[in-house]
């Protein structure tokens, strides 16, 4: 499939294709005394899969938080086209954080869907209740989707009467249910069993190919080196490297990369 970009062709866009959408900027957090974020640069591209790999604790989700205002930096800078421009050396208003949330949509690693809300009253709660989106038109675009990911015969059961792989799609229906610009996904498959993963996998890679921009925080290499456009490699709260996937697994050049594939591969 080519990145055609058709499941967005309807949401109004401030960057084209291949245009930079996001910026940030020297992004740094500290929790107390850890210093989590030192100096953080990312730009991701309309269009563009960007993998955050690295050890555990390297800051790699608190990148992702810090990107959808989950987490405000301590300082830095991040900007989105045509919309939000954030600068965290000054006092961030809750009305500056709510834009740049309404950029972006995360899918965690535990799906986090409402255990007592049917798979589509899951998806509308975003569009209905938050964006105000009138009901039937997002009925239907929540089936669509729902349908998109294979899942449109489970719309009214519960998430328990779903496998953890079905639970997760449909946690990925809910963040494309918002239309972001950026969808982020923070280790999406390392809570399933592994029979599971792939079928999660496919569903992000399909995602990928029809042209949404996303941002992966993975440990599923051969995930990343067959859907990311760019693999940064991030240790102690810096990202030591940043190259296309063949580059960076066959010649990392710095020794703590190869100490890290080593390691995991
Ligand atoms: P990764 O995603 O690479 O595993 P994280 O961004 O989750 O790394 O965490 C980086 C470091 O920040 C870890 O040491 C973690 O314990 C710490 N940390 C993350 N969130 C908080 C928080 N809310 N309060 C205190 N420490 C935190």
């Amino acid at each position: 499939m080519s990145r055609t970009d058709q499941s967005r062709s309807d949401v109004p866009e401030e960057a084209a294709p291949g245009e930079v959408l996001l910026s940030a900027r020297g992004l740094r957090k500290s929790f107390g005394d850890l210093e989590v974020l030192r100096a953080i640069d990312l730009e991701v591209r309309r269009g563009q899969v960007i993998c955050l790999i690295g050890p555990s604790g390297s800051g790699k989700t608190t990148v992702l938080r810090s990107l959808n205002g989950l987490e405000t930096p301590d300082g830095g800078t991040l900007s989105f086209a045509g919309g939000p421009s954030l600068d965290f050396s000054r006092p961030v208003s809750r009305r500056q954080r709510s834009a740049l949330r309404d950029r972006s949509a995360m899918v965690f690693q535990h799906h986090n869907l409402f255990p007592h809300r049917t798979v589509i009253q899951n998806v509308l709660e975003g569009p209905v209740q938050v964006q105000k989106t009138p009901r039937a038109r997002a009925v239907e675009q929540a089936e669509t989707l729902l349908e998109r990911v294979g899942l449109l015969d489970k719309r009214d059961v519960y998430p328990f009467q779903l496998s953890g792989g079905q639970q997760q799609r449909v946690g990925i229906v809910r963040a494309l249910a918002l239309r972001p610009s950026l969808l982020l996904f923070d280790e999406p498959t390392s809570a399933l069993d592994p029979e599971l993963v792939g079928e999660v996998l496919t569903v992000i890679k399909e995602l990928a190919d029809e042209g949404w921009t996303m941002v992966v925080v993975t440990h599923e290499l051969s995930f990343a080196r067959a859907v990311a456009d760019e693999v940064l490699f991030m240790d102690g709260g810096v990202v030591v490297e940043r190259a296309a996937p063949a580059e960076m697994f066959s010649r990392p050049r710095h020794a703590r990369t190869r100490q890290f594939l080593e390691r995991i591969l």
